[in-house]
């Protein structure tokens, strides 16, 4: 195995745990090494740190499998560590039963640059590391044994992939296409998951919560629901009892696919139900100009952020929409406000809705800090892991 020997005082963060290693900490490689070998990492005093995945394309230079240098990393390791994160979500009450559930997050469960969602009997897996893809069938294998699900399908195009050097890689692993579109129950209603076309590998999982928590808010409610996807947040908010919900999304198919999943639910009031294919930041200002209010507003927005660097322009468009948020609420209206930003933080984002308030001229209180479902875990040693934060929100 090639040693990776890093720089003096750089064997700091894998002290703490932290699964990367900057290409800034590394000094040496000692022996050969392809992209997603494993490589024995040393501090420069040659203390072993344990055992990573080498990417040499990457910013992110290896990723940590192992603090335990004696550890070895093969079938076994990935069928141990698959096991122990559908053991967690098992153990789980609010998880059992759950027909779409993150089995597999990532660094948080110990697995850098994987990501695995079952949805039924499907699993679909995400690859976005040279460690991860190298490793594609133990990961495969693990996964059938842990869930014991009949098929698996490989979404790894994201674009991350481009910074390790891979391309985009999808299709059937085990298994082929089921006879009949997939569906998912959650929180008693239907939703059909596009997991080939879809966003990610289908679904947005990490709101499950959340959308339970809408559907409980939603009694009587003229509900606005902005970057609905494929309207998870709209269903949830009628089987609650809104008076109507309106669903804004700019994506055409996203919205073929809400009204689907809303036909796919009978027993809701497809009639309280209103679509509108529009840019949000534009359906929010003509809203205004119209005089038309809401009781409760919802705002999952895209990625406005991917890293740190981004953090002042995605700044201004979350402030933007929260202020035309806070402008459409009737007296006494929430606000339920997402940032899905890994480079905007919890207290820069709250920061970022109390200054949208103060803009709009509304007062308003915080009632609930909101964040991803417990499927979706983040390991205290990685808090890049944290990347869903929400508030939910009153004005006077
Ligand atoms: N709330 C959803 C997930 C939202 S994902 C759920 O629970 O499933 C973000 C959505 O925003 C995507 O569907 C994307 O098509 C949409 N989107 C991105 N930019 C937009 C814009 N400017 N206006 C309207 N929709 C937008």
């Amino acid at each position: 195995m090639a040693q990776l020997i890093l720089l003096p005082g750089k064997e700091r963060s894998a002290f703490k745990r932290h699964p990367w290693l900057f290409a800034g900490s590394v000094g040496r490689l000692e022996g050969r090494a392809r992209p997603g070998d494993t490589v024995e990492v040393l501090a420069d005093n040659l203390r072993p740190l344990g055992r990573a995945a080498y990417s040499p394309k990457s910013q992110i230079r290896a990723r940590f499998w192992t603090f335990d240098s004696e550890e070895a990393v093969d079938d076994a390791f990935f069928k141990r560590r698959i096991a122990a994160a559908v053991a967690l979500r098992q153990a789980m009450p609010e998880l059992h039963g759950q027909q779409g559930l993150r089995l597999i997050h990532a660094e948080s469960d110990g697995l850098p640059g994987v990501i695995a969602d079952q949805y039924g009997d499907t699993v679909v897996v995400q690859l976005t590391s040279a460690g991860a893809d190298k490793w594609r069938q133990a990961i495969v294998a693990g996964l059938l044994k842990a869930t014991g699900c009949a098929r698996v399908y490989e979404r790894s195009d994201s674009d991350v992939r481009g910074l390790e050097g891979l391309g985009p890689m999808t299709g059937w692993l085990h298994g082929e296409a089921p006879a009949t579109p997939l569906a998912i129950e959650e929180n008693g209603v239907r939703l059909a998951v596009d997991i080939a076309g879809g966003h990610k590998t289908g679904f947005y999982l990490d709101q499950r919560e959340n959308r339970a928590l809408l559907g409980q808010l939603s009694a009587g409610k003229a509900v606005l629901n902005c970057f609905c996807y494929t309207a998870g947040f709209s269903l949830q908010a009628l089987a609650g009892g809104a008076l109507s919900v309106l669903s804004i999304d700019s994506s055409g198919p996203a919205l073929v696919q809400g009204r689907a999943n809303l036909a796919l639910n009978p027993q809701l009031p497809a009639a309280r139900a209103e679509w509108l294919e529009a840019d949000v930041f534009q359906a929010l200002r003509d809203f205004r100009k119209a005089g038309r209010l809401f009781d409760l507003i919802v705002l999952d927005p895209p990625k406005f952020a991917p890293s740190a660097a981004h953090a002042e322009r995605a700044a201004k468009a979350y402030k933007d929409i929260n202020i035309l948020g806070f402008r459409l609420l009737r007296p006494g209206g929430l606000l339920m406000s997402y940032s899905c930003s890994g480079g905007v933080g919890l207290e820069m984002f709250q920061k970022i809705v109390a200054d949208a308030a103060l803009d709009a001229g509304r007062n308003a209180r915080i009632l609930r800090r909101l964040s991803g479902a417990a499927d979706h875990p983040v390991a205290l040693s990685f808090p890049e892991g944290e990347y869903l934060k929400g508030l939910l929100v009153q004005v006077d």
